[in-house]
C-alpha cells in the first residue's frame, strides 16, 4: 500500500503493537498520539461560581481559568515525551521522543490555571481535572494516562485498578517516581513543593524531559 506524501498519516505500528485504545500519528516531524480511552468524571471540573473571577475588597482573587496555551502545549509535550519514551519505543516505533505530544487531554479531561493573590500577580498553579484527585503536574499524571492509554486494565479478580500512578498505588510517592522517571533534578524540585503549577511548574531542558519545548 502506498503512503501519503503529505499530511498526516498514521503511522504503521509494529505488528504486534496495534491497539483500539490509541493512535499514532506522524506529520512531519511531529508524532502524536491520540487517546481513545477516558475515565473521565466531569463532576470534579470546579463549579461555575470557582471558575469565575470576582475580585474582593482587597483586590485579591482566588478562581480557576482557563489555562495559557503555552502551559497546555508544555503539559503535551511532556506526556508526549513520556508516552514515547515509556510505551511506544519499547513497543518498537521509531519516532523521535523529543517531537512528541498527546493530541489533547483524554476527553472528559481539562487543565485548569488556578489563580490566588493580588489580582495584578496571582499564584498560578496548574491543575488537570476530571478525576476524583487533580493533577497537579505532567509528572503526576503521566503513569495515569499510561495506563488509560494501555486500556485501563483492572485485576480480574478483585477489580481493582492496575494503575500505578501515585494515586492508585501507594508503593511509590511522586517523588520516588519523579526520580526513577524524570530525573533527580525534576525530583528535587518537587520536594521543594516548586512544582505544583503555573510557571513554577515548567521544566527546564536540563531537568529531565524532553531536550526542547
Ligand atoms: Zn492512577
Amino acid at each position: 500500500m502506498k503512503t501519503k506524501p503529505y499530511g498526516p498519516t498514521i503511522t504503521s505500528p509494529p505488528p504486534h503493537s496495534i491497539s483500539p485504545y490509541y493512535d499514532v500519528v506522524r506529520d512531519g516531524v511531529i508524532t502524536e498520539i491520540v487517546i481513545k480511552r477516558s475515565d473521565r468524571d466531569p463532576r470534579y471540573w470546579p463549579g461555575e461560581a470557582m471558575r469565575t473571577q470576582v475580585v474582593g475588597a482587597d483586590r485579591f482573587v482566588d478562581f480557576y481559568d482557563e489555562p495559557e496555551e503555552k502551559n497546555v502545549k508544555h503539559w503535551k509535550k511532556m506526556l508526549g515525551f513520556y508516552l514515547a519514551k515509556f510505551v511506544l519505543q519499547p513497543l518498537g516505533y521509531d519516532i523521535d521522543i523529543n517531537n512528541c505530544y498527546i493530541r489533547s487531554f483524554p476527553q472528559g479531561y481539562k487543565l485548569f490555571c488556578h489563580k490566588k493573590g493580588h489580582k495584578d500577580a496571582p499564584r498560578r498553579d496548574s491543575y488537570l481535572c476530571g478525576w476524583k484527585k487533580d493533577f497537579r503536574s505532567p509528572a503526576e499524571f503521566a503513569r495515569h494516562l499510561k495506563w488509560l492509554m494501555l486500556g485501563a486494565k483492572r485485576n480480574p479478580a478483585t477489580l481493582k485498578t492496575t494503575c500505578d500512578c501515585c494515586y492508585c498505588d501507594d508503593r511509590m510517592t511522586r517523588q520516588q517516581i519523579a526520580e526513577l522517571e524524570w530525573g533527580r533534578k525534576f525530583s528535587r524540585r518537587l520536594k521543594k513543593g516548586k512544582v505544583k503549577g503555573g510557571e513554577s511548574e515548567c521544566i527546564s531542558e536540563k531537568e529531565g524531559g524532553p531536550s526542547k519545548y
